[in-house]
């Protein structure tokens, strides 16, 4: 009998595909290895042939796709001797850099919007010892600032600037690879600076070209004998980035500069990968859309009810694009499509509790009351 090796996160598993060396301190929360899950009802209540696959990012160590980019990027700074780290963050980015700076041993500083950031992310933020920094401005104003105080303090950034993001969140796309075997045919996302589509056509990229781990290459995790041992090489997926309507500079071609949105982890006007994000779309053949709010947060229930899939606003948009365009036909049918559901639900509770519209009863505590409530519920 032969024993798996214990997972213990992306670095290790595609070190071979990343930027560090043998002797490199790893950062590491075992981060993702996150579930590719295949939708059942919400196909099937929609009547159409496509294989629709939602990425669950929500299940990443704090809870998002950034812990992928920070492990990286932690990493990297400790290897340079950085003792802090900073990021301008709307919340899951100042959520996952405190945990790994925490877990590395060092000072994690953070520029949040004052009263935009969801409750579980700044709970995280606080709990993990970051110093929490909050601005009267939006993360636009955040990001400015971070770019010019990281100019002459001692503080990595760790805003997906940093290169080293990007290589860590491109192993999304590889693990997608793997599972499928090849990659989907459409990939949908929700953009807010844009790092996270780049990145991911990055992986697509370096696996279909067969630099990645591929058919001959042996997996540097189970050493050849896994069931990924034989993903195609050659094939990209059409990209879509969708972006909520009050908040969508890449649809109106132009940054914008009160972005406003539920989904405030795309509440961002000036994209940080701007013009990559661009390339993304030209090379891939894929497409910029938008959602209002109402069909965001429909979306996110929808998800919930229908698959018991909880994940926060913003992830909801690339199922609701993905739906979207089901329904017009831009997808043919018998197509794959993955969704990348970039955050977990538990993120924002108070969203998610206002828009519930579900049976709260309230009874006395006895057999009968809860006897007539069953009988009065049951479908
Ligand atoms: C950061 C984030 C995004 C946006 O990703 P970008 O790389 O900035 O485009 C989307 N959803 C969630 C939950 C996020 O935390």
């Amino acid at each position: 009998m032969t024993f798996r090796q214990r997972y213990t996160g992306l670095i290790e598993r595609y070190r071979d595909l990343l930027p560090v060396h043998d002797d490199t301190r790893l950062i590491s929360l075992g981060e993702g290895n996150t579930p590719l899950i295949r939708l059942n009802n919400i196909p099937r209540e929609l009547g159409v042939d496509v294989d629709i696959y939602v990425k669950y990012e929500g299940l990443n160590p704090t809870g998002s796709f950034k812990d992928r980019g920070m492990t990286m990027a932690v990493t990297k700074a400790v290897e340079a001797g950085s003792r802090a780290i900073i990021c301008a963050s709307t919340g899951n980015t100042s959520a996952s850099a405190a945990a790994y700076a925490a877990r590395a041993g060092i000072t994690a500083f953070v520029l949040i919007p004052e009263g935009k950031i969801a409750m579980g992310k700044l709970a995280q933020a606080m709990v993990e010892g970051a110093v929490v920094i909050q601005i009267a401005g939006n993360f636009d104003d955040g990001m400015r600032l971070v770019r010019q105080v990281a100019e002459n303090a001692p503080v990595t950034i760790v805003n997906s600037i940093n290169p080293y993001r990007l290589q860590g969140q491109k192993t999304a796309a590889f693990e997608i690879v793997e599972e499928l075997g090849r990659a989907p045919d459409f990939h949908y996302l929700p953009v807010g600076n844009a790092g996270n589509i780049t990145a991911h056509w990055i992986g697509y990229s370096e696996y279909s070209s067969g630099d990645g781990h591929s058919v001959t290459a042996a997996c540097n995790y189970c050493e050849g004998h896994c069931r990924f041992a034989g993903a195609v090489v050659g094939s990209r997926p059409v990209m879509v980035g969708y972006q909520a309507s009050g908040a969508a500079p890449f649809l109106r071609g132009h940054m914008v500069d009160d972005p406003d949105t539920v989904a405030t982890a795309i509440r961002i006007g000036h994209p940080q990968s701007w013009n990559q994000a661009w390339k993304v779309r030209e090379e891939s053949g894929g497409w910029f859309d938008e959602c209002e709010d109402d069909e965001i947060l429909a979306t996110q229930k929808l998800l919930a009810e229908k698959e018991g899939i909880f994940c926060e606003p913003a992830s909801a948009i690339s199922l609701a694009g993905a739906i979207r365009d089901i329904k017009s036909g831009k997808i043919e049918p018998n197509s794959s499509v993955v969704c990348t559901l970039t955050g977990h639900g538990l993120k924002d509770p108070d969203t998610a509790v206002k828009q519930s519209t579900g049976p709260m009863i309230k009874i006395a505590a006895e057999l009968d009351a809860v006897k007539q409530a069953i009988l009065d519920n049951i479908s």
